[in-house]
């Protein structure tokens, strides 16, 4: 099996067109391997969540390549993506979106059982993910009475739960205080090292970035590496 988990070549992303046309993405290059995190730091508005939503199947780019596990994404049909999308990757936004009325190991064992997974075996992985995540002492608790860095990290073991390649993160720790997103950061690379899986990382905050396995921004539509 090869190392290299996702491969953009080239990618291009307009939006409008004529006099109005936006071209925020203009040959934008990356290549992500299993294991291995990787942090986005750029600009508001310089094209970050438009290249994480092109990296996670929600967007169709204008022009270019887009390859998860060898598979040349641009040549699936909406239904192939859909599936691909919800078996291979995870998401994590700035807030949680976790539902209230459940509890932290129900609202990470939903995901496996609409995956098709039994109740038995998708308990016992919400558990383990909640230990990995240091919060298994917190597994019968609703999101309203976890706090702020408890709450992201279930919503990182939600997002790992159907064991996906590649984990996209984007601004997972923008609501929190400096030492939450310490321990927060910690627990996802923990995750994404344990899984083999790959991470992009969108953030502002540059200690974070730093402890990521390399930098990467975007400048004039195209992704360089960014030392910080
Ligand atoms: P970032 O996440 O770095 O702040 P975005 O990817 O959200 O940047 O946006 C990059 C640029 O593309 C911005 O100028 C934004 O206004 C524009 N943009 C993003 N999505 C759309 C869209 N669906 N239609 C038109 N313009 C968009």
């Amino acid at each position: 099996m090869s190392d290299v988990l996702l491969s953009l070549r080239d990618v291009r992303q307009t939006y409008g067109d004529g006099e109005a046309a936006v071209n925020v993405l203009t040959g934008a290059t990356l290549t992500i391997n299993r294991g291995e995190i990787v942090a986005l730091v750029a600009p508001s508005g310089a094209g970050k969540s438009t290249l994480l939503h092109i990296c996670g199947l929600l967007e169709r780019p204008t022009g270019g390549d887009v390859d998860i596990d060898g598979e040349r994404t641009s040549k699936l049909a909406d239904r192939q993506r859909t599936l691909l999308r919800r078996h291979r990757i995870g998401y994590v936004y700035q807030f949680h979106h976790l539902l209230p009325e459940f509890s932290a190991l129900e609202n990470i064992t939903m995901p496996q059982l609409i995956a098709g997974e039994g109740q038995g075996t998708a308990d016992e992985r919400s558990k383990a993910l909640l230990d990995i995540m240091g919060i298994g002492h917190r597994a019968h608790h609703r999101p309203a009475e976890l706090s702020g860095g408890e709450q992201q990290r279930v919503a990182i073991a939600r997002a790992a739960a159907n064991r996906p390649s590649l984990v996209l993160a984007d601004e997972p720790t923008g609501n929190l205080d400096p030492a939450t997103s310490d321990t927060v950061f910690a627990a996802l690379s923990d995750l994404i090292r344990q899984q083999n899986a790959g991470c992009i990382i969108a953030t502002h905050n540059h200690d974070l970035a730093r402890r990521a396995d390399r930098v990467v921004t975007i400048v004039q539509g195209k992704v360089e590496p960014l030392a910080l």
